[in-house]
């Protein structure tokens, strides 16, 4: 299906990369969203971010502080003049969000991996003119992530926008949800005018990645970034290990370089950083393909078989060489990287022999 977008924006921002949605996880306490929405005012932010119904893994935590919150975002519109922003994940707030003049949505990625909440809201916004940002589904399946943009797009709306917020990930070590960065590249290669912001707090889950995640977006050519901004970080009721000061923010957009877009995706620091990207996945990968040869080793040594399965590594050479083929690379070149990668299995099985034995 085809989409044509609008730029996300409200009257008065300029158009300048990136365009900044800052503010805390959560609304806590008046207060709180005062005191930060002040200090993020005072250093040029122009959106305000706040969740007021939050969406917990488990039972028993903050899950907001509901309606009474919006109260709050209004009282941050008239005394500092920036526009407003919370996460809607059913018809009940939206229609409060926009009863309470709440100026720009967007949706979680636990409910965009659901097509009937995302339904649910797309209807409650027909006939709305808000921008309206779309997070990725926490599982990375790009055609979700499009089904949901679609939904709200049906509605009417055209003033849509994707957030990357990484991916949830069983066996993530470094991020708390894998950034995956070729799932929004791709999401730009088939919409390139749909706008894209980065969410490097979620992605990160810890405050020194925030900077670089920011970075990395903007050289990507994303649009905008939401950055979670609270001011006392070490006592947020959620996602406290993410969320950095205003003051911290406003050093990190100072030391931002924005690359003009047109001109460097091509360039070769940018295709540097993508195979920058690409080996950190292939070590992950390694890694996890590592964990699992062990656990055969486990196996191997319980049911006294030999660590070398000669049939087995015969039948996996030649899959892996076809399938290179397949690929467009050269079966010699695959059989290099399985012998080095069968050497390192063996050796690591051949451990655990030793080491429990
Ligand atoms: C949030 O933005 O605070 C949030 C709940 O994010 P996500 O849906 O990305 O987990
Ligand atoms: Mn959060």
């Amino acid at each position: 299906m085809e989409m044509q977008f609008e730029k996300i924006t409200l009257p008065g921002l300029d158009d300048k990369r990136p365009l900044v949605i800052a503010g805390p996880c959560s609304a806590e306490t008046e207060d709180q969203v005062m005191e930060t929405a002040r200090d993020l005012a005072s250093r040029g932010v122009k959106i305000f971010r706040a969740g007021i119904w939050k969406p917990r893994t488990k039972p028993g935590g903050f899950e907001g502080v509901g309606s009474e919150g919006l109260l709050w975002l209004k009282k941050v519109k008239a005394e500092t003049g920036m526009y407003v922003a919370t996460e809607v994940a059913n018809q009940y707030h939206v229609l409060e969000a926009l009863k309470h003049g709440v100026d720009l949505l967007w949706i979680g990625a636990r409910t965009t991996a659901n097509p009937f909440a995302m339904q649910e809201i797309a209807d409650a916004l027909k006939g709305a003119d808000i921008p309206v940002l779309v997070k990725n589904p926490v599982n990375p399946d790009i055609e979700l992530w499009i089904g949901g943009i679609q939904r709200i797009y049906n509605a009417g709306l055209r003033k849509i926008g994707a957030i990357h917020r990484g991916f949830s990930n069983y066996d993530e070590k470094v991020y708390r949800n894998s950034p995956q960065w070729h799932i929004p590249i791709e999401l730009r290669r088939r919409f390139p005018n749909l706008p894209i912001f980065c969410d490097p707090s979620h992605i990160g889950g810890k405050r020194d990645f925030v900077a670089p995640l920011s970075q990395h977006a903007m050289d990507m050519g994303f649009d905008g970034l939401i950055i979670e901004t609270h001011c006392s970080p070490d006592y947020a009721w959620s996602d406290k290990n993410q969320q950095i000061t205003p003051g911290a923010l406003d050093l990190l957009l100072d030391d931002l370089v924005i690359r003009d877009v047109h001109t460097t995706t091509e360039d070769l620091g940018d295709l540097r950083k993508q195979i920058d990207v690409l080996d950190n996945e292939l070590i992950d990968l390694l890694a996890k393909r590592m964990r699992v040869s062990r656990e055969i080793g486990k196996f191997k040594k319980e049911h006294k078989m030999t660590v070398l399965q000669a049939a087995r590594y015969d039948e996996i050479l030649k899959k892996r060489v076809e399938q290179a083929e397949a690929a467009e690379m050269k079966g010699d070149f695959m059989l290099t990287v399985m012998q080095a990668i069968h050497e390192e299995s063996v050796r690591q099985q051949v451990e655990i022999l030793k080491a429990e034995s």
